[in-house]
């Protein structure tokens, strides 16, 4: 769904709710980061790289094939520069590329996609990252331009992830272009696939900042429905106790180590999930910014409901 990019005055119009849990935009478009700023967002918990790329109408890997690595990577900063810059110094999470092989078809050497019998599934996030390593190199390159510029406020957040070995070599892709993940930038995950809710404490072992739920794949992979398949869209559901499961694990497992634990999936804007989120002990939730002072007005009360309860509890 496309982004609403203009401004209005303001959008946060009454008084600013103070909670503990943050409260973060999830970006697609870079041109709409002002307005999601204007919400009064504590950042951007997910800052998506699909649509800069879609905008540029080429595919990544014609820029590499074709010797043309500078200007991919100047693409990358000139739109990640629209998001830190607005919101600086609060902090961006930056996901590297995480498109599906169906989506990137309409691109300028898009044609050299393979068809894959079931893309969701298929070449994509980390996996593919890994494989074609030149893409993850050229945004982490882009990133420590940004960072060189004084932008200190960048995050990465690597998706799909499925086996702690593929955060092993991401960072020391990122360490390879002089950038020090957990010095230079926040490094983070998404959890999305099982396997990686199930290991989470595998993962924080690698070393990790922090972590946000994309539930969006949680679910579809926790409960083998294709999220773009509409003959299977009755059996899609966040809040099936399979995927609540591996929410909580994810949370409790962060908070006993002390890593950020975030939502950036769309479970994130469902109030009564909302509640549940906060009282496991959620650090953070991002959502769309049409959805901003909702998601904050179901946190303060599920915050107030927990220390009154608490202070009940000690009468
Ligand atoms: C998710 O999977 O929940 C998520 C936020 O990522 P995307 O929707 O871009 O796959
Ligand atoms: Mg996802």
């Amino acid at each position: 769904a496309e982004e609403k990019t203009e401004t209005p005055a303001t959008l946060a119009q009454e008084a600013p709710i103070i909670t503990v849990t943050q409260v973060k935009a999830n970006v697609s478009m870079p041109e709409a980061a002002p307005r999601a700023f204007a919400t009064g967002a504590d950042g951007v918990g997910l800052l998506r790289t699909e649509h800069m790329m879609l905008a540029a109408g080429v595919h990544p890997v014609k820029f590499l094939e074709e010797d043309r690595e500078d200007e991919l990577v100047n693409i990358l900063v000139e739109n990640i520069l629209k998001v830190v810059d607005v919101f600086y110094p609060k902090p961006v999470w930056y996901r590297t590329l995480d498109s599906p092989t169906d989506e990137f078809k309409t691109l300028d050497g898009g044609e050299n996609e393979p068809d894959e019998p079931n893309p969701m599934l298929g070449w994509r996030g980390i996996r593919r990252e890994l494989d074609q390593d030149g893409i993850l190199r050229a945004e982490f390159k882009a990133i420590k331009k940004l960072h060189d510029q004084g932008y200190t406020n960048i995050g990465v957040m690597i998706p799909l992830a499925q086996h702690p070995d593929e955060l092993r070599k991401a960072k020391k892709i990122c360490e390879e272009v002089g950038l020090t993940p957990h010095k230079d930038i926040e490094f983070g995950m998404m959890v999305e696939i099982p396997a990686a809710a199930i290991l989470i404490q595998d993962f924080i072992d690698v070393g990790l900042d922090f972590v946000s739920l994309g539930t969006n794949d949680l679910t579809q992979y926790t409960l083998a429905v294709d999220r773009n398949n509409e003959f299977v869209a009755k059996n899609y559901s966040e809040e099936h106790p399979a995927v609540m499961a591996l929410v909580e694990r994810t949370i409790r497992t962060c908070v006993e180590n002390g890593v950020t634990c975030s939502i950036c999936g769309q479970a994130g804007s469902v109030p009564h999930i909302v509640e549940k989120l906060v009282g496991m002990g959620i650090t953070s939730v991002s959502a769309n910014s049409d959805a901003i002072l909702e998601v904050r007005k179901t946190v303060a009360r599920a915050e107030q409901k927990l220390i009154l309860d608490a202070a009940r509890k000690q009468q």
